[in-house]
């Protein structure tokens, strides 16, 4: 049981990289991106479709991304913020809880919009 705390949470779709569980990462249908790899607030702006709503399952629409992206930066955000968050340990302040509730549940369907920096 020890040994398994040493493992990873998971590996980056994108580069490979452990995800360990204190991490910044964003779930994936069937895989984990790390914070370099995750698609922004701006790339779910300009495709929300890719994202999926964590309650209903659907496609995000324009109006829902939208509210996203709004209560993000009026929390101090800026829309080039990796979509990745923290489970755990995070030193950052708390997102209000709906947008945490939101994101910790998003998930990405299909091809993510994916631009190495
Ligand atoms: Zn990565």
């Amino acid at each position: 049981m020890a040994e398994q705390e040493w493992q990873p949470h998971s590996r980056c779709e994108g580069c490979d990289k452990p995800i360990w569980s204190t991490d910044a990462y964003l779930s994936c249908e069937d895989c984990d991106l790390c914070a370099g790899c995750a698609p922004t607030y701006a790339d779910m702006a300009a495709d929300p479709a890719a994202f999926a709503h964590p309650t209903t399952g659907k496609p995000l629409t324009v109006k829902e991304v939208r509210s996203i992206i709004d209560r993000h930066i009026s929390a101090g955000g800026s829309p080039n913020d990796s979509l990745a968050t923290k489970n755990e340990g995070s030193l950052a302040p708390m997102p209000t809880m709906s947008e945490q509730e939101l994101l910790d549940g998003l998930t990405a369907t299909g091809a993510i919009p994916h631009t190495p920096a």
